[in-house]
């Protein structure tokens, strides 16, 4: 038998996960003029797209856009999506393997990392991720509660997830109405007191994760002062060595904080505190088990051995009074059903995105990492490209050399009554497209992007509606 690529033989990929990563493989691979290829993409939620979706702010709907890039690649023959079918129980990895030669998973990383210290079960202590999820819609956040009678909100980090989080406590409730955030969240944060938002940088504004755009756009807020504290905004000795070599974003950054650092407050509604070179030590509870504060240690830089500035706590602590407090300190992988897994790392180990298994350091056949599982959470979506395509050349490296699986059902119809007898109300591109389109209808009436069906019951019935 000839190796599979031909039309009457395709090269049949299973992509597990539908965010950037996925999309930007699934281009590159359904592109080769010289193979045929044909692509099962699959999600545990019925819609594409991942984190543009699930996780990009409600106000930054251009980076939105993105998603016309990936509605091209599901449109190119050979493509399917198979949204609501979970890798591991509705599907496994056997069972991938019985049907398809390559499988590239691209699940992102879908925790978030914690602090270990006293006081972060309280109640009014979340992870950051949470609250974007809730706020952007996500079926399996939507049920949850935010305590927005709080007038003071701790955010412990100062990466790009942080700053989306304090924005959105910013934002005035017409703003949040002119953008595509789920109903539940726009109607809490209409009533929301929240006053003061504090974000926690552990070091200083060298050494801050966000990007120049994103921290420019806090000092512009409509009804919200952005403060920085002149002490926080000076460099130490060691920062500015490390301003004078730096690269574009972190000069930027540190001109950013600066400015924003000379001005006097204008008396808006809001403050937003952006702190540098404190730590949190403790979240305090009050009355009931809720969050009542949050203690901090004031930091100073030093070298650690790799040459990177690392905090060091001093004998200085001071007490923020906060109803509640988002952790905000990076996202983190979880292990898929019977793929290897880097403990240490949270990632999918793996070579330029081949996967490899731990206990014999070699090769798995015909098995593939992208995006935040094969590198960690980092950089931003348009990263992911160049990380898929690192990948999918792997892949077709290793097809044009014969190393690939040698699935006993490769058709597409066999998958296709695989996956119909586990999950016979899966979700086709062809539903999403619908959705999209009564989606976007929703929102034309009251002048939006769209309003988002936030769970896959609703998303049924609209679809049963519209046919
Ligand atoms: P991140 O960029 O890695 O930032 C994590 C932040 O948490 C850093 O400030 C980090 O400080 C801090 N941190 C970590 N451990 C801590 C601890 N124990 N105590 C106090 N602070 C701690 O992660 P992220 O904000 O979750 O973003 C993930 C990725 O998505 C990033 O690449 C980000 O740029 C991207 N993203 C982009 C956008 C956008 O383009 N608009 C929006 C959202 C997310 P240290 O530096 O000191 O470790």
């Amino acid at each position: 038998m000839s190796a599979p690529g031909a039309e009457n033989q395709p090269l049949r990929i299973a992509i597990v996960g539908a965010g950037p990563a996925a999309f930007y493989a699934a281009d590159y691979l359904l592109k080769q003029s010289d193979l045929h290829v044909e692509i099962d993409m699959f999600d545990r939620l019925p819609t594409p797209f991942g984190l543009v979706r699930g996780g990009v702010a409600p106000d930054h709907q251009s980076i939105k856009n993105v998603t016309r890039v990936y509605h091209k690649t599901a449109s190119r023959p050979g493509f399917r999506f198979f949204g609501n079918v979970r890798f591991g129980s509705d599907v496994t990895r056997a069972d991938l393997q019985r049907h398809y030669h390559q499988i590239f998973y691209a699940t992102g990383a879908q925790t978030d990392r914690s602090l270990g210290i006293p006081g972060e079960d309280l109640h009014g202590s979340h992870s950051a991720t949470e609250f974007v999820a809730w706020y952007n819609g996500h079926p399996d956040y939507r049920h949850l509660e935010f305590d927005l009678s709080a007038k003071s909100v701790v955010v412990i980090g100062v990466g790009n997830v942080a700053v989306d989080v304090a924005r959105i406590l910013c934002r005035t409730p017409e703003e949040l109405a002119a953008t595509d955030i789920a109903d539940h969240a726009l109607e809490r944060l209409r009533e929301s007191q929240v006053r003061e938002v504090h974000m926690l940088g552990r070091r200083g504004p060298v050494q801050a994760a966000f990007t120049p755009p994103e921290a420019k756009e806090l000092g512009t807020l409509e009804d919200a002062d952005a403060i920085v504290r002149p002490e926080e905004a000076a460099l130490d000795p060691l920062s500015e060595e490390v301003l004078a070599s730096a690269g574009r974003r972190i000069r930027r950054n540190v001109e950013i904080v600066q400015e924003i650092s000379e001005r006097s407050p204008s008396g808006k509604a809001k403050r937003l505190h952006i702190r540098f070179l404190v730590s949190p030590t403790e979240i305090i509870g009050g009355e009931a088990g809720r969050v009542s504060a949050i203690r901090v240690v004031h930091n100073e830089l030093h070298a650690s051995e790799n040459g990177r500035l690392r905090p060091r706590a001093t004998d200085r602590f001071e007490t923020i009074p906060a109803g509640l407090v988002f952790r905000s300190v990076g996202y983190q992988g979880v292990p898929l059903t019977d793929v290897p897994f880097d403990e240490q790392w949270n990632v999918i180990p793996n070579e330029q995105g081949r996967v490899v298994d731990p206990a014999t350091r070699k090769h798995v056949t015909g098995e593939y990492a992208g995006g935040w599982i094969k590198r960690g959470p980092s950089g931003v979506i348009g990263t992911n490209k160049a990380d898929s395509v690192e990948t999918a050349a792997c892949m077709l490296e290793d097809v044009r050399n014969g190393v690939l699986l040698c699935p006993e059902a490769p058709s597409a119809e066999e998958a296709e009554r695989m996956i119909s007898s586990r999950r016979p109300d899966y979700f086709s591109y062809e539903d999403w497209m619908r959705l999209d389109e009564l989606e976007t209808a929703r929102g034309q009436e009251t002048g939006r992007p769209r309003v988002k069906f936030t769970s896959v019951d609703a998303m049924r019935k609209a679809l049963e509606g519209a046919a």
